[in-house]
C-alpha cells in the first residue's frame, strides 16, 4: 500500500525504500531499483511509453474529445437519433409524429387529471404543452388534449384558432375536420381516423375515442392507470429520499475515515513521464468520433431503423481499444487501467454498492445545479426574445419512449448496464484520471475526468450536472479502491436502475 508522508521522510531517514524497505544508501536515481516505485513522493513507477507520447496523446485526447462534443450538441446522429426529431410539423402539408417527450408530458398529464379530476392541472396540462409545442401540428395535438381534459369547447376554440393559420389543402386541416367530426358525434370516415392516428400518436387515439365510455378497453388504455403511475412516482420518491440520506451518512463516514487517516486510498498515482494510459484515452475518443462518422454516413444510406442497429452493435466494437497495451507490448498494461481484482471481487463490489450510495446526494446537487441553469437559460431567452422557450430535450425520452422492439430494448439496456460501465470506467477512470494524476491532485483530476467524460454524452450542455457529478464520484472511488470493479459497479447499478424504471414508467404509459 502506498505509505504515508511521514512514512516517506522517516524511510529516508533511515536509508531505505519506503514501499519495499530496499536498502537505498549510495542509489542515486529517484526510483527503487527493487519495486519501481518512486522513493520520494509516494508515487509509483511511471506508466509504460515516455513524456512525448503523453504530451501528444493528451493533446490528441482532448482535441477528439471536444470534436465529439461538439458533433454530440449539433445533434450529429446514433441513438438519440433513433425517434427523429418530431413534432416540428411545420404549417405545410407532412405533419411529422409527436416527439416523444410531448407525447409523454400529455400521457402522463392526462392519467393524473382523469384520476383526480382537478381543474387546475387541466389548465396547467393544456399550458405546458401548449408552451412546448414546436409547430402547428403541435398546437393541434394541445387542442384535443383540451377538448379531452377542458371540455370540448376548449378543444373547438383552439383547433379554430390553429385552422386560421394553415394554409389551404394542409393535412391538418382534414385531421381538424376529423376531431370535430368525433366531437359532433358524426360517423366520421374510418380512412381519416386512421391517418390521425398515425400524424398524431397518442393525440389521434386520444380524439378518435372521444365518447366512448371510459371503462372502454381501447379508452382506458389511454386515460386509466393514474393510480399505477402514482404508486410508481411514490415509491421511487421514497427510494431516491432514503438512498441520499444514506448517501450522505456515507459521505459524512468517508470524510471521517479519511482525514482520520483510517481510510487510505489504494490507488498508487504513477510518476509522471508514461503514456500508455492517455494513449488508451485518445484511441477510444478517436474510435468513438470515427464511429459517429461511419453512423452519420449511414444514415444516408440505411433506414432509421438498420441505422440505430449499426449503433448499437458498432458502439461494442469499441471494446477493441483495450488490446492497445497488449499491442505496444506493455505488460500487465490492464493492470495499470484498474482491470485487477483489488481486496476480492465481492469486496469490491460492495465498496462500489456503497460507493455509488455516496454518488447518490452528488447527483442530486448536479440535478439541482442543472435546473436552475436551464431556469435560468429561459427566463434570459425570454427576456431577449420576448418568447417562452420550450423545455429542453432529453435525449433518453426518444429512446424509451416504447418505439423500440423487445430485442432493440435488450441491447439498450446492455449498452447502459454493461458496456458504459466497462468501457467509459476503463477510459476515463482507468486512463484519463490514471495519467492526470501522476501531475495533478484528486480533486482537479477528478472534476477534470468528469467534465470531458459529462461532454462526450449527447445531453443538452445545461443538462450535464447529474453526469459530470457522477463522473466525479466515480473517480473517487478509484481513488479510494485502485481496481476498477467498484466504479464499475457504481455505474452500472445506477444505468440499470434509471434506464430500468423509465422502461417501466413507459410500459405504464403504454
Ligand atoms: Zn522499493
Amino acid at each position: 500500500m502506498r505509505p504515508k508522508p511521514q512514512q516517506i521522510l522517516k524511510a529516508r531517514e533511515m536509508g531505505v525504500c519506503p514501499w519495499c524497505r530496499y536498502p537505498t544508501e549510495g542509489l542515486t536515481g529517484e526510483f527503487c531499483p527493487e519495486c519501481g516505485n518512486h522513493l520520494l513522493s509516494g508515487l509509483g513507477p511511471p506508466d509504460p511509453g515516455n513524456r512525448k507520447r503523453g504530451r501528444v496523446g493528451m493533446l490528441l485526447a482532448l482535441v477528439l474529445i471536444v470534436l465529439v462534443a461538439v458533433v454530440q450538441q449539433t445533434g450529429g446522429s446514433g441513438l438519440a437519433k433513433g425517434g427523429g426529431p418530431g413534432g416540428a410539423g411545420g404549417t405545410g402539408g407532412e405533419a411529422l409524429p409527436p416527439d416523444a417527450q410531448f407525447e409523454i408530458m400529455a400521457k402522463i398529464f392526462t392519467r393524473f387529471q382523469k384520476m383526480t379530476g382537478d381543474k387546475g392541472l387541466a389548465d396547467q396540462a393544456v399550458e405546458t404543452l401548449e408552451q412546448m409545442a414546436s409547430g402547428e401540428a403541435d398546437r393541434v395535438r394541445a387542442a384535443v388534449l383540451a377538448g379531452e381534459l377542458k371540455g370540448v369547447e376548449a378543444g373547438r376554440e383552439r383547433l379554430a384558432r390553429v385552422e386560421k393559420v394553415l394554409p389551404e389543402g394542409s393535412v391538418l386541416r382534414g385531421d381538424i375536420e376529423t376531431v370535430r367530426g368525433v366531437y359532433d358525434g358524426a360517423a366520421v370516415e374510418p380512412g381519416a381516423v386512421a391517418g390521425l392516428k398515425k400524424r398524431h400518436g397518442y393525440f389521434g387515439e386520444l380524439a378518435a375515442s372521444y365518447g366512448l365510455p371510459d371503462t372502454a378497453p381501447e379508452r382506458a388504455r389511454l386515460i386509466g392507470g393514474g393510480m399505477g403511475l402514482l404508486i410508481l412516482t411514490v415509491l421511487v420518491g421514497a427510494a431516491v429520499f432514503l438512498s441520499f440520506v444514506a448517501g450522505v451518512v456515507v459521505l459524512v463516514m468517508a470524510v471521517v475515515g479519511v482525514s482520520s487517516g483510517k481510510v487510505r486510498p489504494a490507488f498508487v498515482p504513477p510518476a509522471p513521464g508514461g503514456s500508455l494510459a492517455i494513449e488508451v484515452v485518445a484511441l477510444f475518443a478517436g474510435g468513438f468520433l470515427l464511429l459517429k462518422g461511419v453512423l452519420a454516413v449511414a444514415e444516408g444510406v440505411l433506414a432509421p431503423g438498420q441505422v440505430m442497429w449499426l449503433a448499437l452493435v458498432a458502439q461494442w466494437g469499441l471494446l477493441a481499444v483495450f488490446l492497445w497495451p497488449r499491442f505496444v507490448g506493455a505488460r500487465g498494461g490492464m493492470r495499470l487501467l484498474g482491470w485487477y481484482r483489488g481486496e476480492g471481487v465481492l469486496k469490491e463490489v460492495g465498496c462500489g454498492v456503497l460507493g455509488y450510495l455516496a454518488c447518490v446526494p452528488l447527483f442530486l446537487f448536479g440535478a439541482a445545479v442543472s435546473m436552475v441553469l436551464t431556469v435560468i437559460e429561459a427566463a434570459v431567452r425570454q427576456w431577449m426574445t420576448g418568447v417562452k422557450p420550450p423545455p429542453p430535450q432529453n435525449p433518453l425520452m426518444e429512446i424509451v419512449s416504447g418505439k423500440m422492439g423487445p430485442l432493440m430494448i435488450v441491447m439498450v439496456y446492455l449498452l447502459a448496464s454493461l458496456w458504459a460501465p466497462v468501457v467509459e470506467e476503463t477510459v476515463f477512470r482507468g486512463g484519463m484520471y490514471r495519467h492526470l494524476r501522476s501531475k495533478w491532485n484528486v480533486v482537479v483530476a477528478a472534476v477534470f475526468t468528469a467534465l470531458c467524460f459529462g461532454v462526450m454524452h449527447a445531453y443538452p450542455l445545461l443538462m450535464m450536472g447529474p453526469v459530470i457529478a457522477l463522473g466525479f464520484g466515480f473517480a473517487l472511488l478509484r481513488e479510494w479502491r485502485g481496481s476498477l470493479i467498484a466504479s464499475m459497479t457504481a455505474h452500472c447499478v445506477h444505468n440499470a436502475v434509471v434506464l430500468g424504471l423509465l422502461l417501466f414508467a413507459m410500459r405504464l404509459l403504454g
